[in-house]
């Protein structure tokens, strides 16, 4: 029992650190100090006995005699006995009353408080690494601390334009997207040894460590001019280097200034905008129909499979799948006639890609979208919990990797697949449902000269890696010359090659999308409700659809360097909207030197130059 007591002393005394038994040497020895102090004091009280020199003249006598001396000598023992007093007394004060057993005073309190603010200032302002843009330029990165009027403040020179990549990092609502990576990693908690405690010297414990920096692949300039063509729209935009997966630019409207994350009021409204949900990624995070975007896959299918050489026909009435007695019909009940594959994607016939799509059969349609990157699922109740794709992006980092994960862009294949769904499906619409990253990657894989989807890459200087390969070289190649055809003379011919014509070599596919969707109430921002006939609350779907616009698209058509997909919700059809969009986005990408193909390095000469 006894023992047992004692061990708990020795190992409370043996667990203090090295500070705390200096300070109780110091006050040990302080206090024999003092005591030898007032003995001595007390011990020789009594005046000095010392007789003065008879020779010295008398007047002398009085001034330098050692009883003078030692009378001196008294006041000045009591004087520092007095300090030491003082000094030990101030010690014990603000160890025991101030805030310890005995007692809180204020003053300590807010003195303590002050410090740890300051304490609070340090962990918010030095632990974050900076965020910068594939230039690696300190005046134009995407998050960095500015020094202003004597504070230290987290700043993000694109706001809104980059919220949904750098996320928001506030000590109320914690941290997201990539402000999470660049984070400090947590202090390193191994215990030490006794013998490591009493003889480690250093006062402070030791400096948290300071988060990596971090260097995008995005242009600080092109990031800002995709999130100025969206501005005031519903959208998204990714552009890319279909060669090695960097993405250039991906930006989501509207987005949120990440200062407004801290306000309270301007979170709620952030978080209750049901109708433009300011905080969702739409680059990777929401599920569009690609609409006529999709015939991309389907004609690199139909290249590989030896069946670019197929003539359909295209009727007024449509084509009807058969077994379905349901037609597909082109847009506004066009008739093509007789068509073959360049003509059908020049001017995106529906009815060639979904009887392409139908005689290809849901094996061949599944393994060219899972080739592209889509995942396949057997029904469209699946599809719809496919969840978000771990791993997806060129990346060790497994915070960016979480981050940033976008929701799986997926295709229906299974047995219950009739020839309808798989011919819709072929043509963008019915179960398909992509995100705009999914996009851009397929215009980036018609854009690979070995028909590869790259795996998508944010940070600056990897290695690139291919995800998977989409279609052979050949089939690549192929669909080069289709996408160029739409830009020459087909879809795209009128707003996005009027912008570009003379200037840059451009291919690309337009696209529209209609889909149902929710009634919004104008008076709460929610959308509006009902009670069917079980009882059930059910959603309100408005009866006009949402017509969304797509444009993909890659450029130089000899020399792809960029890809793209410009993606704008109610933007009407996908030639008016989005792709002129695209063509200004792609001007800039030219001026800011995105086109041309890298330089093969020089090697560094052996003598300086002067
Ligand atoms: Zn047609």
């Amino acid at each position: 029992m006894f023992t047992g007591q004692f061990e708990k002393l020795s190992y409370a005394f043996l667990s203090m650190n090295f500070p705390f038994i200096a300070t109780l040497v110091l006050l040990t020895g302080l206090i024999g100090l003092v005591l030898s102090l007032f003995l001595s004091a007390w011990r020789y009280r009594a005046r000095t006995t010392a007789q003065t020199d008879p020779n010295l003249p008398p007047n002398l006598q009085e001034e330098f005699g050692p009883r003078l001396t030692s009378q001196r000598l008294r006041w000045v023992r009591w004087a520092f006995a007095l300090t030491v007093l003082a000094a030990l007394g101030f010690h014990l004060y603000w160890g025991l009353f101030s805030t310890g057993p005995l007692g809180a005073d204020a003053d300590f309190a807010g003195l303590k408080a002050r410090r740890d603010q300051r304490n609070r200032r340090e962990n918010e302002s030095t632990l974050r690494g900076w965020i910068f843009d594939r230039h690696k330029d300190t005046r134009r990165a995407l998050a960095k601390y500015r020094y202003l009027n004597g504070e230290i403040k987290r700043d993000y020179p694109l706001g809104a334009a980059t919220s949904h990549i750098i996320g928001f990092a506030t000590l109320v609502r914690g941290e997201d997207g990539l402000e999470r990576a660049v984070a400090a990693p947590p202090p390193p908690t191994e215990e030490k040894s006794w013998w490591q405690k009493l003889t480690d010297f250093s006062s402070e414990p030791p400096r948290p460590p300071v988060g990596q920096d971090l260097a995008l692949t995005i242009d600080f300039d092109l990031q800002r001019a995709a999130a100025e063509q969206l501005q005031n729209r519903r959208g998204a935009i990714v552009m890319l280097n279909p060669q090695t997966g960097e993405i250039l630019a991906m930006a989501s409207s509207p987005g949120f200034d990440p200062d407004d994350v801290n306000n309270d009021p301007t979170w709620l409204k952030l978080q209750s905008d049901v109708a433009n949900k300011p905080m969702l990624s739409r680059a990777i995070n929401e599920y569009y129909l690609p609409g006529s975007t999709l015939k991309t896959l389907t004609a690199a299918a139909g290249i590989d499979a030896r069946m670019d050489d197929k003539v359909y026909t295209c009727r007024g009435g449509g084509w009807t799948p058969p077994g379905s007695g349901r037609p597909i019909r082109d847009d506004d009940g066009h008739e093509h006639g007789s068509i073959g594959m360049l003509e059908a994607y020049t001017v995106s016939c529906n009815q060639y890609f979904a009887q392409l799509g139908a005689e290809l059969e849901r094996q061949r349609m599944g393994e060219a979208a899972s080739r592209f990157g889509l995942r396949v699922f057997d029904t469209g109740v699946e599809s719809l919990r496919a969840g978000f794709a771990p791993d997806f992006w060129n990346t060790e980092n497994a915070v960016l990797s979480g981050v940033m994960s976008p929701r799986y862009s997926t295709f229906v294949a299974g047995k219950t697949v009739t020839k309808y769904d798989l011919g819709l499906e072929s043509i963008g619409q019915g179960y398909v449902q992509l995100t705009v990253l999914q996009m851009a990657m397929i215009a980036g894989a018609a854009a690979n000269s070995g028909g590869n989807v790259m795996k998508p890459m944010l940070e600056m200087g990897r290695q690139p890696v291919a995800m998977s390969q989409a279609m052979s070289p050949h089939a690549a190649a192929k669909m080069r010359t289709l996408m160029a055809s739409v830009v020459q003379r087909g879809t795209a011919a009128g707003a996005f090659g009027g912008l570009i014509r003379g200037r840059i070599n451009a291919g690309g596919k337009t696209g529209t999308s209609q889909r149902t969707v929710p009634e919004i109430d104008p008076q709460t921002g929610k959308p509006k409700t009902y009670i069917d006939r079980t009882g059930k609350t059910r959603i309100r779907m408005s009866e006009k659809l949402r017509i969304d616009s797509w444009f993909i698209g890659f450029a130089p058509v000899e020399n792809p360097q960029i890809a793209w997909a410009v993606m704008v919700e109610e933007g009407g059809y996908g030639s008016r909207i989005a792709a002129p969009i695209a063509g200004n986005l792609l001007l800039k990408a030219q001026s800011l030197e995105l086109l041309k193909p890298p330089q093969p390095q020089a090697s560094p000469s052996a003598t300086p130059r002067r």
